[in-house]
Order: structure tokens, then C-alpha cells, then sequence
């Protein structure tokens, strides 16, 4: 049977069905952005991320140390995503002959610049040789409060969305970095034109652990009904909070926060800005329902833009243009295997 006709989360759903919970240690397994485990005072949050070049990174254009401090912040975004705090991380390699020590000190500079920024030990991990590059595997461990944890299984239908930073950039910023490797291929004397678009380079090479946003909320003392972090894509992740929490809502194409270089840019290409936000992913930023009544703490923190609401199930997820009509929501990668955006 083809894999493609279940898609990745259905096909997870398949692998995962049989194992049931055994101990009661075990708060959450399968199914959210981290796994819950009852430390006794506290809930620590486990999870993993799988990087693999040819399939998450290039190395023709992403630097060694850049790909090492994402994937610490790739890895760690999960914990962020249930409302906790990164505190341990295991970095796991395969790496064919190719690579010299020098190229792997690199990484682990990255990596290091990235556990120092956060406050992020690392504690250990597994070297082994790989019949082809280089492959990535890093575990997370994080805590949080047991009456703080967050999942996205928690939002109401009147709740309103809200999401940090901006979206689509990364994306654009990836869109970027292709099209200059296919001048260089062609080319090999014309230099990359990258300039007046660092920040696109930025947010899809060195993109931020919004820990900030946890230590905001919590200040504000505001606890997000349900979140996760958007590593898919908007409608992804949309579509898991509401199949999670069992609700419908409602997205207003004109309220997403797209970065005016990523209009550029989008522009210059001939890409809709708006496909950019919704689906291209690796934006790294959260994604979070908080009760209206919430409406004026989550705006006077900054830096978080409220894009809709919820609503009952039965009225289903979809985008809101400027003049009212309604557009289904649909993710490329809800239903297959592949991530679309070639990475
Ligand atoms: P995220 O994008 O937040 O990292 P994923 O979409 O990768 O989450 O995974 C969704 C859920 O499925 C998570 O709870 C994860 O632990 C679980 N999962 C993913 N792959 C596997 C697997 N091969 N076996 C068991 N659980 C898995
Ligand atoms: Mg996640």
C-alpha cells in the first residue's frame, strides 16, 4: 500500500493505534507537539525532530551553523508549542565520509550558539556513519507547570486566533535561496543577488525559539486555550487545532501578518504572498486560541496579531476574504506524505 493514500498523520495514526498507555507516568503520548510525562512537581515534555539533508536542508546553500542552531530551534519549537521551557537536548548524527571534522565543528557551533541563547543544555546523543550525507536526529526535553500545559485540544468556539511574528517569509527566503543556486548552476561566474532580502535569508536560515512569547503570555497572565507551533504551515496547523479541540473556525485572509520583503519578493517571483503564509511553513512562530475576553492583554504584548476566531464544529475551518466569501481551508500537507514546499 502506497503511503500517499493515507498521508502522514493518517499513517502515523495507522503505526500508533495499537499502543495503549501502560504507565500512569504517562500524561500524553502520540498526538500533540510533545509527548507529557509527570516528573512529579512538574510535567516535562519530550520530542523529537528527524532533519535530513535532501529533504530539509541543502547544503549548497545552508551553512553548517546555521543548520545546527535551526535544528535546535526546530527541535525545541515543540516545547514552546505546550506553553514550557526547553531545558535538554540530544543531538544524534549520521554522516557519510564526506564530511571533515572541520564541517561537523561548524554544525556543532550552531548548535552550541543555540543552546546558549536559550538556555538549553546539551546533554548527549548517538555518532554514526551514513551511506549518504547527513542526517540530523535531536531530542527535546522541556518542563512546565502541570496547571500551565497547554495542548491543541483545548480551544472553545468562541476563542479567538492569534499568531506571533509573521508568515511566509521563511518560505520566501527558501524560494530565494533556490533560484540563486540555479543562477550559480547556470553560472557559475554571476554572484548570488541577495541583498535588500537578508531578513527572507534570515527567517528560513536562523529562525527564533519563541521562548520570549511563553515568558510574554506568562506575564501577561494569559494561558492559551490550545497552541502549537507552525513548522507545516498556518492551514496545517489550523486544521490540527480544530480537528484536535473539535471545533470549527474562521481565518481573515486580510489580518495574516506577511512581512512587506516577503510581498517583495513574492512579487519579483510571480508567488501569492497569502499561499506563502498559509502553507509554506518552517516559520517557527505560535499559533494559539485565547478566550475573548483575553483580546486587549494578547494586543498590548506586541508582536502578536489576532487572525480570527473559532466557531462550532459544524461550521467548519475556512479563510474569510476582504469581501466576506469563504474559502474552505485546505493544506498540502494534510492529506500527503511529501512536504510541498521542496525543501
Ligand atoms: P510536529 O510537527 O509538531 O513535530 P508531527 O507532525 O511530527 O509533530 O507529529 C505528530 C505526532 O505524531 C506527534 O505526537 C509525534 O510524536 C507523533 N509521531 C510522529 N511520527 C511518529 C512515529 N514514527 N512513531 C510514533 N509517533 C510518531
Ligand atoms: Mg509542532
Amino acid at each position: 500500500m502506497d503511503i500517499a493514500l493515507l498521508g502522514e498523520f493518517g499513517f502515523i495514526e495507522r503505526l500508533t493505534k495499537d499502543f495503549t498507555v501502560k504507565n500512569n507516568t504517562t500524561v500524553k503520548g502520540v498526538g500533540d507537539d510533545c509527548a507529557v510525562i509527570d516528573a512529579g512537581e512538574k510535567y516535562l515534555l519530550l520530542t523529537t525532530e528527524l532533519i535530513l539533508e535532501g529533504i530539509h536542508f541543502d547544503l549548497v546553500y545552508t551553512p553548517l551553523k546555521h543548520l545546527g542552531y535551526k535544528a535546535v530551534v526546530m527541535a525545541c519549537s515543540d516545547v514552546c508549542a505546550m506553553n514550557g521551557r526547553p531545558k535538554q537536548l540530544t543531538v544524534s548524527i549520521g554522516l557519510s565520509a564526506r564530511f571533515t571534522v572541520e564541517q561537523i565543528e561548524e554544525l556543532y557551533q550552531g548548535i552550541h550558539l543555540a543552546c546558549e541563547e536559550y538556555g538549553i543544555d546539551m546533554v548527549g546523543g548517538d555518532t554514526t556513519a551514513s551511506m549518504t550525507g547527513l542526517a540530523l536526529s535531536l531530542t527535546a526535553i522541556g518542563e512546565v507547570e502541570k496547571e500551565k500545559v497547554v495542548y491543541r485540544s483545548g480551544a472553545s468556539d468562541t476563542d479567538l486566533v492569534c499568531v506571533t511574528g509573521d508568515l511566509g517569509a521563511a518560505y520566501m527566503g527558501v524560494k530565494l535561496l533556490e533560484r540563486e543556486k540555479q543562477v550559480l548552476e547556470g553560472n557559475n561566474v554571476s554572484q548570488p543577488k541577495f541583498s535588500g532580502y537578508e531578513y527572507l535569508l534570515e527567517r528560513q536560515l536562523k529562525p527564533r525559539l519563541r521562548i520570549d512569547v511563553i515568558d510574554a503570555l506568562e506575564e501577561a497572565s494569559i494561558l492559551p486555550t490550545s497552541m502549537m507551533d507552525i513548522s507545516d504551515g498556518l492551514s496545517s496547523e489550523m486544521l490540527h487545532i480544530c480537528k484536535a479541540s473539535s471545533k470549527g473556525a474562521r481565518i481573515y485572509l486580510d489580518r495574516l501578518p506577511i512581512s512587506s520583503k516577503t510581498f517583495d519578493l513574492a512579487e519579483e517571483m510571480g508567488v501569492d504572498p497569502v499561499i506563502a503564509a498559509l502553507n509554506g511553513g518552517d516559520d517557527y512562530e505560535l499559533l494559539f486560541t485565547v478566550p475573548v475576553s483575553k483580546y486587549e492583554d494578547v494586543m498590548r504584548i506586541g508582536g502578536i496579531d489576532v487572525i480570527g476566531h473559532m466557531t462550532p464544529e459544524s461550521k467548519g475551518v475556512a479563510l474569510t476574504t476582504p469581501d466576506g466569501a469563504e474559502i474552505a481551508m485546505q493544506a498540502p500537507g494534510w492529506h500527503k506524505q511529501e512536504k510541498q514546499n521542496d525543501k
